[in-house]
């Protein structure tokens, strides 16, 4: 059942609780465990052990050889993705192309576009029908002036999981950098950054069930990268700023929980998003957006024709039950979703696209309200359409 018990939560993309148990790890150290991890008397020496464990904790989520060398704490993925692009584009000499895809979240695509005012390229690789890249294309385009790739793992509005192990090996062969926005993917799919070849890796602790505000940046060992924050050198110098203690302690307690609860919840998540399409589809001229087979666990993108998404989860919010037309970071902009665009879909279907996101506490309860609750408004708003053929208006 949902967070409160009366509404149903279909939008963890945008936002999850945080697990009562991470919580119970944070406590302590808003209080009585309060130390500067940099101090040298005891009160620093109280942070620094459980900051080192959480920085293993979050290292060994994604395989990292050496977690207290390669996790730097940031304030989140936006951050992580800033560091890891900027951060090798100054430090590498004579280069300047970047290749990055045309579904990335706007935290990837905005950073390439700074750096293109400041004399960098960039190219955007496009995707098939599923939002998906082929990693022959990004191979197409490196140059000699290449210096890094970034891919997302997963797409966190259509769902798709894209070829990252194949990606990474062209990049590895070509001695071009490789980073990845692992936040959709993370903690639902299994992530390895050995086996996958990245070489940065931008994670966020609230889409683990964790604190928000904060994220990590993998940087694996031998990667050169400048800081972007100039400060008192914390983080080993890349990301100065006095350690969030608290959220760090339950970033780490997060990634544990679902390192180990994730095969299990991502095969019972599996189970109910595959009921939740297989009923949508039920309703006439529904479609699946993205990948119809490799797709995240938690991931439901749909769209319906003649009607308006907004329309949809407005009524669906009178209802009770919360959903998104796609990604949160660019829902007030009201721009239709570069996502969608880029797999091709004209412009009304992009509209009608309405994203259900799913996540700890949804159960089988939550896609019965769905299910009750979609056909009527559908049917309802495709009624009051003028653009709706007679034949889907009659009963
Ligand atoms: N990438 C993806 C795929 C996201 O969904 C988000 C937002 N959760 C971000 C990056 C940015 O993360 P943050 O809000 O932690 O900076």
């Amino acid at each position: 059942m949902s967070a409160d018990n009366t509404r149903v939560y279909m939008d963890y993309t945008a936002s999850s609780p945080i697990d009562p148990r991470v919580v119970e790890a944070m406590m302590p150290y808003f209080t009585k465990v309060f130390g500067n991890p940099s101090s040298l008397h005891s009160f620093g020496n109280d942070v620094r052990e459980p900051m080192n464990e959480a920085r293993n904790k979050v290292g060994q989520l994604i395989g990292a050889e050496d977690p207290s060398r390669e996790i730097i704490f940031t304030s989140g993925a936006t951050e992580s993705s800033n560091i890891a692009i900027k951060g090798t584009a100054y430090r590498t000499r004579n280069k300047n192309h970047i290749i990055t895809t045309a579904v990335e979240h706007m935290s990837i695509l905005n950073i390439t576009k700074a750096l293109m005012k400041e004399g960098y390229e960039t190219t955007v690789v496009p995707v098939d029908e599923y939002g998906m890249v082929d990693p022959a294309e990004i191979e197409k385009t490196i140059t000699e002036k290449t210096f890094l790739i970034s891919c997302n793992y997963a797409n966190g509005e259509v769902g798709t999981i894209q070829p990252i192990k194949e990606i990474g090996k062209i990049a590895r062969d070509n001695k071009v950098y490789f980073h990845v926005d692992g936040v959709a993917a993370i903690g639902k799919i299994p992530v390895n950054v050995v086996d996958d070849n990245i070489d940065l890796l931008s994670i966020s602790s609230n889409d683990l069930f964790g604190p928000k505000g904060t994220g990590a940046l993998y940087i694996r060992k031998g990667v050169s990268i400048q800081g972007v924050l100039q400060g008192g050198g914390q983080e080993r110098g890349i990301r100065s700023g006095t350690e969030d203690i608290p959220s760090i302690v339950g970033f780490g307690k997060a990634a544990e929980i679902i390192q180990q609860e994730m095969d299990g919840e991502s095969n019972r998540l599996e189970k109910i998003r595959d009921r939740l399409i297989k009923e949508i589809l039920q309703i006439p001229e529904s479609y699946l957006n993205g990948h119809p087979t490799t797709r995240l666990p938690n991931n439901v993108h749909v769209r319906f024709s003649y009607i308006e998404g907004e329309s949809l989860i407005l009524d669906l919010d009178e209802k009770g039950i919360a959903c998104s037309s796609g990604s949160a970071c660019t829902a007030k902009t009201l721009e239709p979703s570069h996502v969608l665009r880029a797999m091709g879909l004209p412009h009304e279907l992009v509209h009608g696209s309405i994203l259900f996101t799913m996540g700890r506490w949804t159960d089988d309860d939550d896609v019965d309200r769905v299910i009750d609750a979609l056909p009527p408004i559908v049917k309802r708003l495709r009624n009051l359409s003028p653009l709706t053929p007679q034949i889907l208006k009659e009963d």
